[in-house]
Order: C-alpha cells, then sequence, then structure tokens
C-alpha cells in the first residue's frame, strides 16, 4: 500500500493556468481605500454590526449594507498561528523562518481580520496584544498595501 502523506508530499503536477476574479464592488472599494492607507469595514443598517473586508449581505439580518465606515489603525490580537511551511503552486516548502498569521479586531469592527504579524517573534507572540497597521511605503491601490501588524 502507498504512503498517502509521500505522494503528497513528493508528487507534484503543475497545473500553472491564471484566471481573473472579479473582486465585486464592496472588495474594490476596500482596495482603493488601502491605497490611501484606510481600512473599511461595511454596516449594517438593521443590527449596526462592521465587518472587514466589507461585504454586502448581513449574515445575520440578510440587508444589504450600503455605509462603508473607516475603522481604526489599530486592534488586538484575538488569535494567531505560526506558519512553518509555504504552500506556492501545490508545492510545500520550508519556510525560510516561522511567521505568525494573526485574528486582528481592529477598532470598529465586529469581526476578525486576517494578518501577517511581525515586530515580534512566535515565542513572543500573545492573544490579546495590541497591533497596529503597517503598510508598504509606496501604496498601489492593491490588497498588499496593508503589509502587516506590529506591536503598538
Ligand atoms: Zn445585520
Amino acid at each position: 500500500m502507498e504512503d498517502i502523506k509521500e505522494t503528497f508530499y513528493h508528487t507534484v503536477a503543475p497545473l500553472d493556468f491564471g484566471y481573473n476574479y472579479r473582486v465585486g464592488t464592496y472588495l474594490q472599494r476596500y482596495i482603493d481605500a488601502l491605497k490611501d492607507k484606510k481600512i473599511l469595514g461595511a454596516k449594517c443598517p438593521q443590527c449596526g454590526k462592521v465587518v472587514v473586508p466589507p461585504r454586502k449581505y448581513c449574515g445575520a439580518c440578510n440587508k444589504v449594507r450600503e455605509e462603508y465606515v473607516e475603522l481604526s489603525q489599530e486592534g488586538t490580537l484575538e488569535n494567531y498561528t505560526v506558519g512553518h511551511i509555504t504552500l506556492e503552486k501545490g508545492q510545500v516548502n520550508q519556510a525560510e523562518s516561522p511567521y505568525i498569521v494573526g485574528m486582528i479586531k481592529l477598532g470598529g469592527a465586529d469581526n476578525l481580520l486576517v494578518g501577517k504579524v511581525a515586530g515580534v517573534s512566535p515565542q513572543e507572540v500573545k492573544t490579546g496584544m495590541r497591533l497596529k497597521a503597517v503598510w508598504k511605503d509606496q501604496t498601489e491601490g492593491e490588497y498588499s498595501d496593508l503589509d502587516h501588524f506590529e506591536p503598538v
């Protein structure tokens, strides 16, 4: 019997094709605001909850969110994971060094934003830490303009 784990790690069938994904009005507005170093959420007209990144429908009320609100650049680390591998085009590789992916509750938001966390080691990171957004020097209206979060 073949070892499934061995197969997973060593057999790679490259399917290198590109496709375009239209992000839609709500995510486009979020990305456009990143160029100005602003983080936008969308507010539900019924329950008032704000989600980031903005999404059209409130999952609880099924109402269309119509209002965009600017969120704080700071938040609390609610949860995180430390990554040791990268996955690129189906290829699993060892990361150059362990990295932290955090779930951050920004001021003014009711859900958690996933983002890279830097400026703190995987040994020292802990939930409850206050973090702030760190931007690329030159923003271009790309999802990656918001580069990472680091301790305040
Ligand atoms: Zn709602």
